[in-house]
């Protein structure tokens, strides 16, 4: 499927389940199930995202090389400093951890580590260190939601990753009917969903 699919897809699924009460709410609930929708893709070894993951990786050495020269020369350990702060160094150790992981993932063969179970749950208790409930049950659904649009296809996926074999329901392309009929349906559905919630 493609990327717009999964994200429309995601939102559906995530805010029919979790109907969000306010508007932070829903702010929150749709950036993590996009998150959840696209980051299983990151194995795609030409796209935007393997980019910005290798961006990300860079600027995280330099800020960890920078702390360490901070540190040896002017005596000031940046860690203590932000570990005053409980809530901030989980959040900081949880979305590092998260990226690293996220980067690995970029590295592996296409629908293979991302798209399988063993990732689904590995990126799930990594949110589960420091964010809600309901972030890591945001996540999870949408990331889940990808591996299921992608058993659609014709390629498979490695559902049970480090085993290789791969399963595929044979039913659609990746740009072919299917996918525009599942885009266009969750779109209208996913207004029809906000405006039910927001009259609630
Ligand atoms: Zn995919």
């Amino acid at each position: 499927m493609e990327k717009k699919t999964h994200v429309a897809c995601a939102n559906l699924v995530s805010l029919s389940l979790l109907q969000p009460k306010t508007v932070p709410e829903l702010l929150i609930t749709v950036g993590t199930s996009t998150i959840g929708a696209l980051l299983p893709d990151v194995d795609l070894k030409d796209s935007t995202s393997d980019k910005i993951f290798d961006r990300l990786m860079t600027s995280l050495i330099t800020i960890i090389i920078m702390s360490i020269i901070i540190n040896y020369f002017f005596n000031i350990n940046i860690y203590n400093k932000i570990k005053e702060y409980n809530n901030i160094y989980n959040y900081i150790i949880c979305i590092t951890i998260f990226i690293i992981m996220s980067y690995l993932g970029s590295k592996t063969s296409h629908r293979s580590f991302t798209h399988s179970f063993l990732g689904l749950f590995i990126y799930s208790i990594i949110l589960s260190y420091s964010f809600s409930n309901k972030i890591v049950i945001t996540y999870f659904i949408s990331h889940l939601s990808h591996i299921i649009l992608d058993l659609l296809n014709m390629k498979g996926i490695a559902l049970f990753y480090p085993l290789k074999f791969r399963l595929s329901l044979k039913l659609c392309e990746v740009k072919g009917i299917v996918n525009k009929i599942l885009f266009i349906t969750s779109s209208l559905l996913n207004i029809i969903v906000l405006i039910l919630i927001s009259i609630k």
